[in-house]
Formats: structure tokens, sequence, C-alpha cells
């Protein structure tokens, strides 16, 4: 990657973007909002993504060099210098990084953090339309991995650091921006390593925005909700153990290990799905029923009769986003047994992959596990629990998300989102830091369906817009009036 002449194009940006504020804030020391041309700063920051787009910052197993998010950090931390902004890269291991820089207020409030980060999962480019890395634009859509997930969104909290630093605001809050490694394999040399190595730069922040939900976006084009990820359900991997006796596979053996195995897994893949409603569940369901019509509408109004209808919950499963709200999960994952055909083996083992609603005891849980099989030979362990505690949905931030959402887009609700996936949301909720997962984007199923997949982009038009909404919302939550 010639890192080089993307310093320099990042540089010429920032010469040519100087004129963001108009001559209009040249003349008033303090410009707000109302004098910002986020037309100018959605272009600017346009040209950023494009440039990071092309820094392939893949990371997965088989992938080498790993995440080579040092490259990235570089990038950010560059564009910020030029705009008259410190910006540090920590390296947590070769090649790897994180970039952190803050805007200081004047301390009447605790601090806010904006983080994305940098890495992104592993593309074959053969299967795209256009380059993964290629930073193309088609059609008013910028192309490559990491547009949704979340470079878009990186390049976003940039945007508000340049537009809060040019803007000379005095801040309420400092505005830290911090962009990690690793994210997408757990975070060990991104925000973990962050939060172990260097958490006196992060402890005095009271919240923290992320990706984790998005604007919902209903086929025809409307946005039928702002989704905030409040919580993600907590990770519970889970071992089976059969152990019989061993024998040659010419003598059956009834309560052979792989047999006392199958039979477990069997009773599991059957068992039927027990509900859970949570309160912030309720609320979410009760919210979005205003921009649907018919049976969805009465289902999600009252969502607690709703599932005790076996043909509603079969339907409301349909959605597996909205379905993984309503339970806590397993998915079996691995299944080990046996080294040669002709030998019955005396241990038999599968792996569960659990995710558990915010508030359940991974204990019960593991009981109820065991309650299924009805089996004491088929022992069950832990092998892992990650837990993270929800937040609040009635703060001074929501607040300000409300109060910006009413105006930018009017009736349109903004609801808490419990995601069934992980972000790097927990290392920082763990430190006793609100913090809340919303990409500023409106995105339709198609558009989700790219995360992760092939052909991820992004419409540039929402992509500004999602500037000028991030934008308005931290300068609201920094900024009295
Ligand atoms: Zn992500």
């Amino acid at each position: 990657m010639d890192l080089k002449k993307l310093g320099l194009s990042a540089l010429m940006i920032a010469a040519v973007s100087s004129t963001t504020f108009g001559t209009a804030a040249n003349a008033v020391a303090k410009p707000g909002s109302q004098l910002i041309n986020f037309e100018q700063a959605g272009t600017e920051a346009t040209r950023y993504l494009v440039d990071y787009i092309k820094i392939d910052t893949s990371n997965g197993p088989g992938i080498n060099p790993t995440g080579n998010e040092k490259a990235g950090a570089d990038f950010l931390a560059s564009i910020l210098k030029a705009n008259g902004i410190e910006a540090t890269v920590f390296e947590s291991a070769p090649n790897r990084g994180c970039v952190y820089a803050r805007l200081k207020g004047n301390g009447k409030k605790k601090a806010v953090i904006l983080l994305s980060h940098i890495d992104v999962v592993p593309a074959k480019g053969e299967n795209w339309l256009h380059g993964p890395f290629s930073g193309e634009i088609h059609d008013n859509e910028l192309w490559g991995r990491g547009t949704l997930d979340m470079k878009g969104m990186g390049i976003a909290n940039l945007e508000t650091m340049l537009l809060l630093k040019r803007s000379g605001r005095t801040l309420d809050r400092d505005v830290i921006f911090l962009g990690t490694a690793d994210e997408e394999m757990g975070g060990a040399m991104g925000a973990k390593w962050f939060v172990d190595h260097h958490p006196e730069l992060v402890k005095d922040a009271e919240y923290l925005l992320t990706e984790g939900f998005y604007i919902d976006s209903a086929d025809d084009g409307k946005a039928r909700y702002w989704g905030i990820d409040v919580a993600e359900k907590n990770l519970l991997w889970l071992k089976l153990t059969a152990k019989g006796a061993a024998g040659h596979a010419s003598m059956p053996i009834a309560n052979s290990a792989p047999n006392r195995l199958a039979r477990a897994l069997q009773k599991l893949v059957d068992s039927p799905v027990k509900p859970i409603i949570l309160p912030e569940v309720r609320d979410y369901f009760k919210s979005i029923s205003v921009a649907e019509k018919g049976q969805l509408k009465a289902a999600f109004a009252d969502i607690d009769a709703a599932v005790k209808s076996p043909e509603t919950l079969k339907s409301l499963q349909k959605d597996s986003i909205k379905a993984a709200m309503l339970q806590n999960t397993y998915s079996l994952t691995i299944i080990k047994a046996g080294y040669k055909t002709n030998v019955i083996p005396t241990e038999a083992t599968a792996e569960l992959d659990c995710r558990l609603l915010p508030t359940v005891n991974p204990d019960d849980f593991v009981n109820e596990i065991k309650g299924i099989i009805n089996d004491p030979q088929v022992e069950v362990t832990k092998l892992d629990w990650i837990k993270a505690e929800p937040s609040p949905f009635n703060t001074e931030c929501i607040e300000t998300i409300k109060a910006v959402a009413a105006k930018e887009a009017p009736g349109v609700p903004v609801v808490p989102v419990i995601i069934p996936w992980f972000t790097d949301s927990h290392w920082f909720r763990d430190l006793g830091i609100t913090s809340y997962g919303f990409l500023p984007f409106q995105i339709n199923q198609k558009g989700i369906a790219t995360v992760h997949g092939i052909n991820e982009r992004i419409p540039l038009d929402e992509f500004k817009n999602g500037i000028r909404r991030l934008y308005l919302m931290v300068e609201k939550l920094c900024t009295t009036k």
C-alpha cells in the first residue's frame, strides 16, 4: 500500500475542504451547525472513504498479514493532523494498531468516544461485481469491503471531528476519536488491547458511540425506525461429552458414546423455542408496530400475546434478527468422535454456540440444556462466557438522538435494540461507559445482506445524510445553546 500517496491525497483534500464552513462562517467566530455546508463535508468525506477502502485491512483466519490496521490508523491520523488535531497511533502488534485523538472541551461534562474498527472481514474479489478494495463509485454508490462495516462510520466519526474543530465551538465534553484493530476477530489486538494498556485515555468517558444497529429502511425507501443497540446477547460456548465402552463395530453397543451423543443432540435440535420478552424488547416491538400493517402490526403491538400463538411465533421467527431478540439461541457447530470406521470410540463430543439474552444466568441455561438432554452420562461444560451489561435507554445521549431524529425524520421512532451479534461495545461497557451502537445510515435488508457478504456498498446520498445526522447528534450532545 502506497501510504505516502494516501497521505498526500488526504492533505490535498484537507486544503480544499477548509472552505466547508463557507464565507458566512468566516464572519462569525463560533458558527453552529446551521452554517455548515454539509454537502461539501459529504464530498470531502467521500474522498476520504474512497482512499480508506483502498487500504486492505482484512482480518480473519488464514489472512497474512493479519489486519494490517496500522496502515489504516496512520491514514486516519494523517488527516487529523493535517487538520490541526493531535493524533497518536498505538501499535498493538507488528502492522497492527489503534488511532486515538481528543478534542478538548471545558470539562463541564464527561467525554464521549466515537469508536470505529479499522479491520474488515476478508473478501474474495472474484465474486464481486466491483473490486472489494477498489473504492469505485457506480450509480452513486461507493463500493468496497467496509463501506458499511464499518469504515463508512469511521469516516463519519472523522468528519465530525474535523467539523467540530473547524467550528471553533466551545465543547462541554471532550470528544475522543478512537479507531481500533481486530474487532472482527474478537478485539484482543484492538479494543481489548487498548482498554488493557491505556485505560487512562478513555475512562473519563460517559458515552460511547459505535456500530450496532442502523436506520431500518422498508423496501419502498421509507425509514421504519432508528434502531439503537443498547445491549448485545451474551456469548456462552458449551461442550457436550458422552462416554461409553469401546468395541468392534461389528457388535453394536446401544449406549456407546456416539449413540448417546446423537440422542442428546436430536433432543436439542428438536426442542421447541421458549420465548422470553424483556422490557426493552417489548418497547422495541411496540415502537416499530406503527410502521407495520395488518397482522404484523397487531402482533408487534402486543408481543407477549403474539408469541403465545404457535403460528404467529413461527412467522415472527422468519426474521432472524427479531427472532434472536425473543429467545436464547444455540447453534450446533462442532461434532467429533472416532478415528476408524470399524472401531466404536469411547468418547464423542459436540460444541454449542449459545447466545443468551441479557439477564439470563448462564448456570440456569446450562441446567436447561441438561434438562432437555436428560442423560446424566452426557456431561455439559462451559468453554467460554462473555457478558456485557446493557446500557439504559433514558439518558441524555438517547434524548439527543431522539431530538435529532425528530428534526431529520419526523414521526420515525428511535427504538432500543438487543442485537444477536457482538461489537466492541462490551469492552467499554465493562469500564462503566454507557455505550450505544448506531450506524447513522438508512439501510434496507438487501444492504444488510452485503455486510460480511459480497458486493458491500453504500449509497453516497445516504453516506452524506449519515455524516450530517452524526455531526448533529455529537454537536448537540457536546454544546450548550
Ligand atoms: Zn463491524
